[in-house]
């Protein structure tokens, strides 16, 4: 038995648009007290805010295409120069390029951190697909969540927390068919840089949500107490 390694724990995030990334890094920084850092989520709230990035950044989350290198890796340092150097993360969206992965080694090393996993959510992109273009955010009922078109359960929990339903402007056909090339393209290859690094962990991300998250967690590294 290898053993345990020492906090705090430093996990990356990687999957196709639609499989679910966001709900499975909620579920994994809770039950492991990880800072979850998502760079599509803090994209999205610099645009909302008409900031300087906000307002560089918009074209391409419009088209689907990925914001620049130069600018994500900064925001990745910014981010880990607030945290806590106990504290582990849970990344979300970055690395997303080659280029994002290699200069990620150097930031990790800058801030005397190491990776311990990368797990990689798998699903078919018909079914990504199904997902993205039936996807609402319920917004206005306390913390924003997703809800699906055809979960009726979910659609009701938004009505009845007085919620409305929003869809992201990047979920509209056009944008989510590039969004699925561009991972392909360019993201997809870091599965096999962090597969000869031996980090790589696949997860299954077909099925319930609960169901993936369990399969997630039961990847991650155990942490010495
Ligand atoms: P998804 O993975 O479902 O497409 P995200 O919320 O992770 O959604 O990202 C939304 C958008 O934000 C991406 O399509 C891209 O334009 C931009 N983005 C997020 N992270 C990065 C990154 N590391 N590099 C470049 N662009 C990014």
């Amino acid at each position: 038995m290898t053993a345990p390694i020492k906090q705090p724990l430093n996990i990356v995030l990687i999957g196709p648009p639609g499989a679910g990334k966001s709900t499975i890094a909620e579920a994994l920084v809770r039950e492991r007290q990880l800072v979850s850092i998502s760079t599509g989520q803090r994209l999205r709230a610099e645009i909302k805010a008409h900031s300087l990035i906000g307002r560089a950044v918009a074209p391409y989350l419009d088209k689907g295409e990925l914001a620049p290198d130069s600018l994500m890796d900064r925001l990745l340092r910014a981010s880990l120069e607030t945290l806590d150097p106990e504290q582990g993360f849970l990344l979300d969206g970055y690395p997303r390029t080659l280029h994002q992965a290699r200069g990620f080694d150097g930031t990790l090393a800058d801030y005397g951190r190491m990776l311990h996993a990368v797990l990689a959510l798998e699903v078919a992109d018909d079914e990504a697909i199904r997902r993205l273009s039936g996807r609402r955010i319920c917004e206005g009922a306390g913390e924003p969540f997703p809800v699906h078109i055809d979960d009726l359960a979910s659609m009701l929990r938004c009505q009845e927390r007085g919620g409305r339903l929003v869809e992201r402007d990047d979920d509209q056909p056009n944008v989510v068919r590039q969004r699925v090339i561009v991972y392909h393209e360019q993201t997809r290859p870091l599965l096999d840089f962090y597969e000869s690094a031996g980090l790589l962990r696949h997860i299954n991300a077909h099925g319930a949500p609960a169901e993936v998250a369990r399969r997630a967690l039961a990847a991650l590294p155990a942490v010495q107490a």
